[in-house]
Order: C-alpha cells, then sequence, then structure tokens
C-alpha cells in the first residue's frame, strides 16, 4: 500500500469498543489474573507489563511507523535526542569508533563529544562523501553516522553508496532522518541503511505541540557481527540467535526504554500518531512553497546566495532527486553579513524560533543561536555563515509569505 493509505490505517489497533481513532492508555502497570500468567508475560516480552517498557498507545504509533518507512521494527522514545543515544547505546562499546558527518545536528555532536568521548568511544568527523568514509574506516570503526538532509548546510549524502560500503566493511550506517518526514520525504532504510533514528518533534508531530523519537531499523545479517549481540545475555540467552535482527530493536527497548526511562508518554504518542496522518500532505505543500520562495528570491539583490536541494543548480539537486520524494520545507538565504540578517529579522513579520517542521513558517539565524556553542572555524565548516538566515516553511499561502520576504528585504 502507498504511503498516503498507510499514514491513516497502519497501526489502528483493534478496538473492543469499535472506536475509530487511537485510545489513550494513561495507565502505568498491566495486572494479570495469574502468576503464570504473569510469569508468561515476563519471560515471552509480549504483551504489557509496564509503560516504561511498552504501552498500547505507544506501539500503535511504531506499528504506524514501522509500516511508513517500511522497518523490520520501530521503538518511540522520548525526544529525538533519547532515541539516537539508545540506538547508539545498543551499538557501541568502549573503544569502539564511529565515523560521523561533518556538520550534524549540533547535540547530536554534543552526545558524541561530551557523552560518548568520555566512555571511551572515538569519533571521526569528515566530509560524507562515500571516499572519504572509506579512508576514515578502521578496525575499530562500528558505525558511520550521517544526517538526511543535514542542516543547515542542506546536504543529501549518497546513501546507497555509504550502504554499500558500510555492508563490505561489515559496519552499520545509521541514518537520522528528522528532515525525511517519517517516510514522506525519505526512507534510508529501503537505500540499505542499517538503522534510522529520527525527531518526531518535527514534521511527524507537525504542530511543534510535543516532543518525540523514533529508532527504526531493517532485515539485516549486520548484527550478528557485533559482540554485544554474541554474548549471553541475563537469561542465558545469546540475542543473535534468539531474537535475529530484531536483537537490535529489543537492545534499544531494554536500554533506552527499560533501563534508562526515556519512555513517551502515551498522550505524546497519540498526538504524533495523529501528526503522521496528515504529515505526507504537509510535506508536500510546505515543498511546493519553498521550491515556489526559492525560485522567486535568489535571483534578488539583497540575496547573496540561497539554498534549495530541489533547484537544478543546487549541490545537493542529485542526490535529493534520487533519495527525496520532494525539496523539502527547508530552504537557506545568506544575506552576507551579521548585520543584514539582523535587520532582515528584525523587519520580518514572521516567527523566529529554532524549530523545523512547524505548520508555521520559523527562521532562524543558525550564528548565533543553534551553531553558538560552536567555535567559528566549525560553524563555518558546517555551512553556517554569519548572514545565514535557515527558513522552515510552513502552512501559511505562499504568495503571502512572498510578500513578507520582500517586505523584510527591501529593508536590508
Ligand atoms: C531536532 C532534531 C533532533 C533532536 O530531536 P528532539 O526531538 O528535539 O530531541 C535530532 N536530529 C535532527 C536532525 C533534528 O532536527
Amino acid at each position: 500500500m502507498n504511503y498516503d493509505t498507510l499514514a491513516v490505517l497502519a497501526g489502528l489497533p483493534e478496538d473492543p469498543h469499535g472506536a475509530v481513532g487511537l485510545p489513550i492508555y494513561a495507565v502505568a502497570a498491566y495486572g494479570f489474573k495469574t502468576l503464570e500468567e504473569g510469569a508468561e508475560r515476563f519471560a515471552s516480552g509480549e504483551g504489557y507489563v509496564y509503560a516504561r517498557q511498552k504501552d498500547p498507545t505507544t506501539r500503535a504509533l511504531e506499528e504506524r511507523l514501522k509500516a511508513l518507512e517500511e522497518a523490520l521494527d520501530a521503538v518511540a522514545l522520548a525526544t529525538g535526542q533519547a532515541a539516537t543515544f539508545a540506538a547508539l547505546l545498543a551499538l557501541l562499546r568502549p573503544g569502539d569508533e564511529v565515523v560521523a558527518a561533518k556538520g550534524l545536528f549540533g547535540q547530536t555532536i554534543g552526545l558524541f563529544n561530551q557523552v560518548l568521548a568520555p566512555w571511551g568511544v572515538r569519533v571521526r568527523y569528515v566530509d560524507p562523501a562515500p571516499e572519504a568514509v572509506r579512508e576514515a574506516l578502521t578496525e575499530r570503526t562500528r558505525l558511520v553516522f550521517v544526517e538526511i538532509v543535514a542542516n543547515p548546510a542542506l546536504l543529501v549524502p549518497d546513501l546507497e553508496a555509504l550502504a554499500t560500503l558500510a555492508e563490505e566493511r561489515g559496519v552499520a550506517l545509521v541514518v537520522d532522518n528528522t528532515f525525511g518526514a517519517a517516510g514522506a520525504l525519505a526512507k534510508p532504510l529501503r537505500w540499505g541503511a542499517h538503522a534510522v533514528v529520527q525527531s518526531l518533534t518535527k514534521w511527524a508531530s507537525g504542530h511543534g505541540s510535543v516532543l518525540g523519537g523514533a529508532a527504526l531499523s531493517r532485515e539485516t545479517e549486520l548484527w550478528g557481527r557485533f559482540p554485544q549481540f554474541l554474548e549471553p545475555d541475563l537469561k542465558g540467552q545469546v540475542p543473535w540467535e534468539a531474537l535475529g535482527p530484531r536483537c537490535f530493536p529489543e537492545r534499544v527497548r531494554t536500554l533506552g526504554l527499560s533501563l534508562a526511562g526515556m519512555a513517551l508518554s502515551p498522550f505524546n504518542a497519540y498526538l504524533l500518531f495523529q501528526g503522521l496522518e496528515t504529515v505526507a500532505l504537509r510535506v508536500r505543500r510546505m515543498s511546493e512553497t519553498a521550491l515556489r520562495l526559492a525560485e522567486a528570491l535568489r535571483g534578488h539583490p539583497k540575496v547573496k546566495a540561497l539554498r534549495y536541494p530541489w533547484l537544478p543548480d543546487d549541490p545537493a539537486y542529485p542526490h535529493a532527486r534520487k533519495y527525496l520524494a520532494a525539496g523539502g520545507g527547508i530552504f537557506t538565504l545568506d544575506l552576507g553579513s551579521l548585520e543584514a540578517a539582523s535587520r532582515f529579522l528584525r523587519t520580518i513579520r514572521l516567527l523566529k524560533a529554532p524549530n523545523v517542521g512547524d505548520a508555521r513558517t520559523l527562521l532562524v539565524h543558525p550564528w548565533t543561536t543553534t551553531h553558538s556553542r560552536l567555535k567559528e572555524e566549525a560553524r563555518l565548516e558546517a555551512g553556517v555563515t554569519p548572514g545565514l538566515v535557515r527558513v522552515s516553511v510552513g502552512l501559511e499561502d505562499a504568495g503571502d509569505l512572498e510578500a513578507l520576504f520582500r517586505e523584510a528585504l527591501a529593508a536590508v
């Protein structure tokens, strides 16, 4: 079935009352009638026990995400950062190495440098071109981590080539698919990524109203090469033998939810489940508006540079056409200087906020906000210049938006 159909039907549970929609299970614990039933539920991992690990509302969201991204399974967590952290915890051990793309989301770099590095994980940052990644791989590399679409540089990595390389070298390709909008724009698992992590806070929620994240993975033999899946667990079971490729999502659930407690609230799961019903519609509309604005504004005398992956002369265009369903709702304008960006943002009658994927257009000045903690050199390397403004296009009328941009540009 196609995305639009799955988006409204996948994951809907059978309800004893025939409810059309997803009920919220505002419940912490799930009871059993007998000792035997309790023992069976604990032993099998089937059914529900305690909501820190699994609950029916969140499970419905996971089923929907799984269908939308063509995954083997999905695990929902409290935030995008929780999802990334749990996936990394499941795959890395002290002494392991990661090859990561330069210019990742700032908090992901923080997670690598401030959380994982002190625990003995070494991270090498490279331009995520397959040749550069190949050169950075060592005997100790366990995974390659990239984003589609890298923000705010708006680059699209060559997923298929990276997946082939990862497969060849027995390392995992993990993709942050936040900008892929829960599969509405990009489906990295289809191109061979072994695991996907993402923030559902952005396009999946769609209204800037709730935080959430997910880790997903595909059918693969790769986990059979990771020592943590080959050592007997507390029950004496070897995860790879007992679970096959499901050993990865189960480990994410155990470490990220059961033990680290980064669980998504059922209320948020409900809102995200509903957000997914319109994500493809919203992303199509935002992509149309973003393309119109990009075409209208790129020749403007006050705009020094404009980046949008769906413009044929944009460096991201070839990979964008291959891996994305449309151009997406993000474009960037370089106004040439901090002063020009400052005047533009002061004038424009739109919201300024460090978020993306909202129903409202949101603008941000990465140099002084999202990337301000990085050294100047690192900012420039991430594609962040003093005059850069990132625009996350919302659902406003395209003509109104164009007029507001022109009005503010005239004041620069
Ligand atoms: C927002 C974002 C995250 C983090 O997600 P939260 O839900 O805010 O924790 C991770 N990666 C990318 C690319 C993001 O845009």
